[in-house]
């Protein structure tokens, strides 16, 4: 039986926003997931999962019954061929960075931060930077829903193909995310040139900018002229990892 936890308080990263659910679960299993779904339909309450609770808002907030996939946060399946990796939705991208570079693998684009959940990451429409780079859900390549109804959805480019489209950036509205399939690529290391311009330089110039590096970000110092323009490109000069301590 799923055992719920009263007098939660749930703050996201930021303590920005926060909630108080009636109950707070983290299971570790699908059969534990469907029995606090049915718990919720018999008590009339709204489930809300919630990954790394980095969102800047109050979207993973609840009063109802928040569920989180902290300890569902395995890798089910690598394959070397086809570069694609099969993971339980609560992985952090920390963790997965990690286990994908065993395999000399790689997600091609990440957002600032990794203590974030794979299924947290696609339901916002995560993005970092890069004309040739799509939002994290691009990557994603088929998933694995458990709707409000207790039915367990495959989906992909090819089965259930509407609400695969819908259910990459789900914004956490659709069900829960068990497993998410990421397409990655070959494990690379990026050189980071940085270096000042100013405001004016940067709009004027930002197609040449964009051409001109595939990871190209500038930041911008607030009342002033002054930014930092990044670029990031693959390179083949690669230094030798620190030992680990
Ligand atoms: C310091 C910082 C830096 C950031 N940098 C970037 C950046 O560079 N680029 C960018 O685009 N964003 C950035 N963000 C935003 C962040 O990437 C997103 O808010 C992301 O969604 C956070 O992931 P999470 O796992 O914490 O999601 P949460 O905040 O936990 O959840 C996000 C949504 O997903 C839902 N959800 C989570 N898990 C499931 C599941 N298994 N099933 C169904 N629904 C689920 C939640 O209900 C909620 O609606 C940043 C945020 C912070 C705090």
């Amino acid at each position: 039986m799923v055992h719920g936890q009263g007098g939660f308080k749930f703050q996201n990263w930021a303590r920005t926003y926060g909630s108080s659910p009636e109950l707070f679960f983290q299971p570790t299993s699908v059969e534990e997931i469907k029995e606090i779904l049915d718990l919720a339909r018999q008590r009339s309450k709204r489930v809300k999962v919630v990954g790394g609770g980095h969102s800047p808002s109050d979207i993973a907030c609840t009063d109802d019954f928040m569920v989180q996939m902290g300890k569902m946060n395995k890798i089910l399946k690598v394959d070397e061929e086809k570069k694609q990796v099969m993971v339980e939705a609560g992985i952090l991208l920390s963790d997965l960075n990690v286990e994908l570079s065993k395999y000399g693998l790689a997600l091609p684009n990440l957002g600032a931060v990794s203590e974030v959940a794979a299924a947290g990451v696609i339901g916002t429409g995560t993005h970092n930077t890069g004309i040739k780079h799509g939002i994290l859900p691009t990557q994603v390549v088929a998933l694995t829903l458990l709707t409000a109804s207790g039915e367990i959805l495959e989906c992909s480019e090819s089965i259930n193909v509407e609400i695969f489209q819908a259910a990459r950036l789900h914004l956490g509205c659709l069900g829960v995310v068990l497993t998410i399939t990421f397409q990655c690529v070959p494990e690379f290391y990026l050189l980071e040139t940085t270096f000042p311009s100013t405001l004016q330089e940067v709009l004027d110039n930002l197609d040449s900018h964009l051409r001109r590096s595939e990871y190209f970000r500038f930041l911008w110092f607030p009342h002033s002229e002054n930014v930092s323009v990044i670029y990031q490109d693959h390179t083949n000069k690669v230094r030798p990892r620190p030992l680990q301590p």
